[in-house]
């Protein structure tokens, strides 16, 4: 089967590179069609478009925006906006992929997507930003829609650039259409539930796993990387389950203490600090490097892609790592993973709970109605645990690991729906 050669793993690894080497094994284990193997390597739809915009100053600057549909085979598709300098559409294609294979992991009815502008937000007022926003949705105004594409925050966007685009394509349709973008804010159809989601459905995900390894979570340790929204509330809600945090981190250094974070606490801390643990009193300073290597049951990475790589993986002395942020694992690095017996829940399933909230917030949308918090979390909590009992059955079935078995579920269930749908 020629077609299914493995893509080389590089020594420089960037997104896209990571997702195929796992994609082609799951493919292999599969037994996946050469018809379908191509198409689902090939996005559906790629779009780029030139974003002329007033600047405070009075010029003229031309941006250019990117959205990328990946699949849509299993229903609209959906996936973040992402406003940074090094945003391209190779980037963003790699993205938009990994979104169809999350939503497949956790069986929400999703293809996937992913948009972006190449532009620096932070060099930007907020009237720029705005009119760069709202001409970003009038260039997309036929490919977004609730039953077409649904966009989300990312890297560089909010929920305050949710409500432009919402209230953009609206008035370009002549009524209020909320479904066409999720993480809102609550008082414009926004979900409640939807700033911890990702953090929960990490928290959960290591509770499933824990149980694999009959790991007690009253007894447990744990370190978590990257202290924002998913580093802060895994903890947390970690912490008030009984699990003895030991370290955390952000950009400004890893902060450890034998006895146990006061995650609570250390979150206050870093709400009055201008959102850093810079200064964190009660915890010994140590670095990021030593906080991935701290001898504990469990490692929550959630801070940015590759920071567990072929140099520092053998440092690792955890038991379970569970990947709150996107990619943290180069693929070089997950071999040496697996060789040294760590179980690893991979990123599209660990960090899934955040789509599965957004489609939460498009079906509350669309049904006109809103769901208590109780609601949200039970479903979602479900879902999250099917999912992870679904891939651990999976992995153990083809003997291989939990990332491949969750690429192995998802790639299963958009092939199996193509091959219902024909067409080609
Ligand atoms: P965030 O911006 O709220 O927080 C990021 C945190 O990581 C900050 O504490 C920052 O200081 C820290 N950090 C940055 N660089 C670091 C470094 N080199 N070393 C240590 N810490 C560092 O972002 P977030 O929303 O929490 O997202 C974190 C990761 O989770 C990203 O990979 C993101 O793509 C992924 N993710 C987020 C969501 C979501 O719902 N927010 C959903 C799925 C995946």
């Amino acid at each position: 089967m020629a077609y299914i050669e493995p893509a080389p793993i590089k020594d420089i690894e960037n997104p896209f590179e990571s997702m195929m080497s796992r994609f082609d094994v799951a493919a292999q284990i599969l037994g996946l069609d050469p018809a379908t193997y191509n198409v689902l390597k090939t996005p559906t739809k790629q779009v780029i478009v030139a974003l002329p915009i007033t600047m405070d100053n009075g010029q003229v600057r031309v941006f250019e925006g990117y959205r990328v549909i990946h699949s849509n085979i299993l229903g609209p598709a959906k996936g973040g906006i992402r406003y940074a300098m090094d945003v391209n559409i190779d980037e963003v294609k790699a993205l938009a992929a990994w979104m169809t294979w999350k939503c497949a992991v956790v069986d929400i009815p999703y293809g996937g997507a992913k948009g972006g502008i190449t532009c620096d937000p932070r060099s930007m007022s907020a009237g720029e930003i705005e009119r760069l926003t709202r001409a970003y949705t009038m260039a997309l105004i036929d490919v977004f829609g609730p039953d077409k594409d649904i966009p989300a925050p990312d890297m560089g966007t909010s929920q305050r650039e949710m409500a432009w685009l919402m209230d953009e394509f609206s008035k370009a349709h002549g009524t209020t259409i909320t479904a066409v973008v999720t993480g809102k804010p609550l008082v414009l159809g926004g979900s409640v539930g939807r700033v911890e989601a990702t953090g929960r459905g990490v928290m959960v995900s290591a509770f499933a796993a824990m149980e694999k390894l009959k790991i007690n979570p009253f007894k447990a340790t744990c370190a978590v990387q990257g202290f924002g929204n998913v580093g802060s509330i895994s903890a947390k809600l970690l912490h008030e389950r009984g699990v003895k945090i030991l370290g955390v981190s952000d950009v400004s250094g890893a902060y450890f203490n034998e006895n146990g974070i006061n995650i609570e606490e250390a979150i206050a801390y870093r709400d009055s600090n201008n959102m850093s643990l810079e200064g964190y009193q009660n915890a010994q300073k140590i670095t990021n490097e030593e906080l991935l290597a701290l001898e504990v049951d469990v490692l929550v990475p959630a801070a940015k892609e590759d920071v567990i790589t072929p140099e520092n993986v053998h440092n690792l002395r955890c038991k379970l790592i569970v990947e709150g942020a996107n990619g943290p694992t180069s693929a070089k690095a997950d071999a040496v993973v697996q060789e040294k017996g760590i179980m690893a829940v991979p990123d599209i399933l660990a960090n899934s709970g955040g789509v599965t909230v957004s489609y939460f917030e498009w079906v509350q949308n669309r049904l006109g109605y809103k769901w208590g918090l109780d609601r949200v979390q039970r479903r979602s909590d479900r879902i999250l645990k099917e999912a992870f009992d679904k891939v651990y059955n999976t992995a153990q079935k083809h003997d291989t690991t939990l990332r491949i078995g969750a690429y192995v579920v998802a790639i299963d269930k958009v092939a199996q729906t193509y091959k219902f749908r024909g067409g080609f």
